[in-house]
């Protein structure tokens, strides 16, 4: 007898009332968005194996978070422990003012001294640790999220050194472990040039 298996991905959108959202500034409508990954026996879904997506999305300005109570968007400190990693991975530990000038342009959020020494003490872990961070971190975020701190990753790459091979893997790979195509990495990539890069000044000298 032949069975027929697979895999199958269900999504639910379900109206979770509304709350205070850190992003609009008042308060907004929002849904509970999951995605959920299921075994399947002749197309029928019969066991869950994984959760994808489980996140509370802001009607207005789309903005993924946690849970109805946390404060900012689930991205801001996945994009700011982003942000130290590349930092600190160049050694540029100093340059605490220009992650936050970057924090504040991509995700409109500040990134304290005080989560600054704690991302830090927790970055001293390794990559691999990071990595997984961020592929427990990514079920709670939506696309928006991911694209922002995709643009985060090759901004703070791009300010640090001359991009070399093994400099845009690393973007890759971030990418990789938040569950998303090399194309959409790329088009993080495309909207931090479409915008100049945000201003932002570079620590590499200038080649002319
Ligand atoms: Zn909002």
């Amino acid at each position: 007898m032949l069975f027929l298996i697979g895999e199958r991905v269900s999504s639910k959108s379900e109206i979770a009332g509304s709350r205070f959202c850190a992003v609009c500034g008042d308060t907004e409508q929002f849904s509970h968005v999951t995605e959920t990954n299921y075994f399947c026996l002749f197309g029928f879904p019969l066991l869950p194996i994984d959760k994808l997506s489980d996140y509370y999305c802001c009607s207005r300005c789309s903005n993924a978070y946690q849970d109805l109570v946390a404060e900012a968007p689930s991205c801001v400190p996945v994009l700011q422990r982003t942000l130290s990693y590349i930092q600190l991975g160049y050694g540029q530990s100093q340059q605490k003012a220009l992650v936050q000038d970057i924090s504040r342009k991509l995700c409109g959020f500040d990134y304290s001294q005080e989560e600054m020494r704690k991302a830090a003490f927790q970055l001293e872990t390794g990559d691999s640790q990071y990595l997984e961070y961020l592929r427990q971190a990514s079920s709670r975020m939506n696309s928006q999220g991911k694209v922002q701190i995709i643009e985060a990753a090759f901004l703070m790459t791009y300010v640090c050194c001359e991009i070399q091979y093994e400099d845009r893997l690393r973007v890759n790979l971030i990418g990789n472990a938040l569950g998303v195509s090399l194309e959409f990495v790329e088009y993080a990539v495309q909207r931090v040039r479409q915008n100049n890069y945000y201003g932002v000044r570079r620590l590499v000298p200038i080649k002319n």
